[in-house]
């Protein structure tokens, strides 16, 4: 598969498949993590999904994707897939991700992104507490995945379509600015423990 092409479709999934699922839940009153599972031979979303913490803590983005994936009863095997989160996971889900068996995952926003963009410093400060990590200190390429950047992606890709990417991503960014403001206004109103 072309790394160009998939730049630009995970784009595509994060902005037309896993947004509007997040508008819906941080209306809700949940967090702004979503993610999404590609099929890796012709990039199809097999499902789309977002954080549901206001029914569990533990649904994240991710989990509460991988939750509904197990509930379909016809499903490829996760080796097939991409795994696309929309931040890079917390340790919860780095693990359930490990564990579901995927041999890789894709990030919009890093963790330094997170710690400088979102006002939900949980995440990183359980990396530091558990595990003595800063953000993104832990192994991006180790025995069962390799985690990739999506702005990785994009620096690679030559002009003009880094630039018409870059638009996108910019674009991607306005609507999380918008949800996470949102979520921030809103958050004493849930009763998630690490709101
Ligand atoms: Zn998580």
């Amino acid at each position: 598969m072309a790394a160009s092409h998939l730049a630009a479709r995970l784009l595509d999934v994060i902005e037309g498949d896993i947004l509007p699922l997040t508008e819906r839940g941080v209306a809700a009153g949940n967090k702004v993590f979503g993610a999404a599972l590609l099929s890796k031979t012709d990039l199809s979303v097999v499902i789309a999904g977002t954080n549901d913490e206001t029914a569990n803590p533990l649904w994240h983005g991710e989990v509460n994707t991988l939750r509904q994936f197990y509930e379909s009863p016809q499903r490829p095997a996760t080796k097939d897939l991409l795994f696309l989160s929309t931040h890079e996971p917390c340790t919860l889900c780095m693990s359930a991700i490990t564990w579901a068996g995927f041999d890789n995952y894709h990030y919009f926003y890093s963790h330094e992104d997170s710690r400088d963009s979102f006002a939900i410093p949980h995440d990183l400060k359980i990396l530091k507490e558990l595990f003595g990590l800063d953000p993104g200190g832990y192994r991006r390429s180790n025995e069962f995945w390799t985690a990739y950047a999506i702005s990785d992606l994009i620096d690679a890709e030559p002009e003009p379509q880094r630039q018409r990417l870059l638009a996108q991503r910019d674009r991607i960014r306005g609507r999380y600015d918008a949800l996470s403001r949102r979520y921030q206004q809103h958050k004493g109103d849930n009763e998630i423990p690490l709101g």
